[in-house]
């Protein structure tokens, strides 16, 4: 076991990386006591105290070794923007120079926030701007959680968050260790203590890490669904190429066991002449027979260059009335924040990108991407 007092790496730990279970080991590890993690937590996140010389119910030795080695480190607010509905943007630095997108959307009673989860996105939803982007790297937990940190300083105590999304630039269960970390911290009581039904993480589809999931991280579950035939999906949404709306559904079944009344929320996203027909609401209500689910619909966003229309009032609303006869709890998603790029799959931050993607997709708008 190592002395508390033996330097590993100068200044080489942010604590914000670790949930409670993770610090408990690394407190271990240097031959402390487990619980010495919920009075890290306390301090962090309770007491807002980042001067190890503070924490006064850690041993000298401690304070030093964690003054030595250890830092606590968020990411930084660049730019904060305001939309007229109230919804705020910002753009937060990461330590490599790019930069990752946070929304707050406050509504009546609730306050819920657009966490993102990857610098960029590796995937290549054709109706989503973030893809456009091309991919830089995984966010570690402490930019995650970071998130959610300086954002709840930044709205103050008059505005609580109260739910969080895993739903901003990435696909969250292509960095499974570093965002289910950052949500067992979200629900930690000695952090933010949301419940399990108020952080629910968003996925396109990959299904092993949904099976994952299931097994080791109990959050409320939403699905990128966005078509109902795999012809369709594999064009939208393209890793339906890899894991097919079959094993998609199956993953969803097993989900929706975890717990009695659960139901497994599938967005889908509104494209004129492209998936709104009676025939694919009709085939909507066919795949989701046999999940508890909830739909959300949401009208597309347009971007720069984008090669969709968003589907007309009269066709969401027919949308909408087919799946609600069918015994389906449907809503339309509110756009919000539109004012600022801040409404769904609008995200970009500012991405340097790794996966040379722009070399391999032909613009969008060159010619009709579906
Ligand atoms: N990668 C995850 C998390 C992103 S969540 C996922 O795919 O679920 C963002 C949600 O907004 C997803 O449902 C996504 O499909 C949707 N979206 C993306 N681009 C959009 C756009 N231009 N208009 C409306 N919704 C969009």
């Amino acid at each position: 076991m190592k002395s508390v007092l033996e330097p590993v790496k100068p200044k080489a730990i942010n604590l914000l990386d670790f949930d409670r279970k993770g610090l408990a080991a690394f407190f271990v590890e240097l031959g402390e006591k487990p619980f010495r993690a919920t009075q890290l937590l306390k301090w962090i996140y309770q007491e807002e105290v980042e001067d190890f010389d503070l924490m006064t119910n850690l041993s000298k030795s401690l304070r030093v070794y964690l003054k030595e080695n250890c830092y606590i480190a968020t990411p930084e607010i660049v730019i904060e923007q305001i939309a007229t509905d109230g919804t705020r943007k910002w753009a937060l630095q990461t330590s490599c120079g790019n930069r990752v997108e946070t929304v707050f959307i406050p509504e009546e009673g609730r306050g819920t926030l657009c966490v993102s989860s990857q610098i960029g996105c590796a995937l290549a939803c054709t109706f989503c701007s973030t893809a456009q982007q091309g991919f830089n790297r995984n966010l570690t937990t402490a930019e995650i959680i970071g998130q959610v940190i300086v954002a709840q300083k930044r709205l103050g105590p008059e505005k609580k968050i109260t739910n969080v999304v895993m739903m901003g630039m990435g696909e969250p269960l292509l960095n499974f260790d570093n965002v289910v970390a950052a949500m067992n911290l979200m629900m930690d009581d000695f952090t933010f203590g949301l419940s399990k039904r108020r952080v629910t993480i968003s996925t396109s589809g990959v299904v092993p890490a949904m099976h994952r999931l299931t097994q080791v991280c109990d959050v409320s579950l939403a699905v990128s669904l966005h078509a109902v035939t795999d012809e369709l999906r594999d064009e939208l949404v393209p890793i339906n190429k890899k894991y097919s709306l079959k094993e998609l559904m199956e993953a969803c079944r097993e989900n929706a066991k975890i717990a009695p009344r659960r139901t497994i929320t599938f967005e889908y996203v509104m494209l004129d002449g492209i998936n709104d027909s009676v025939q694919d609401a009709r085939g909507l209500i066919k795949l989701l027979k046999s999940v508890p689910s909830k739909i959300n619909l949401i009208p597309f966003n347009p971007f720069p260059n984008s090669a969709y229309r968003c589907s007309s009032k009269e066709a969401i609303n027919r949308f909408k009335t087919l799946l609600n006869d069918a015994g389906i709890v449907t809503t339309v998603r509110k756009t919000r924040g539109e004012d600022i790029d801040a409404a769904c799959g609008q995200l970009v931050g500012q991405v340097e990108d790794k996966s040379r993607r722009h070399l391999k997709i032909k613009p969008v708008g060159s010619e009709h991407a579906a």
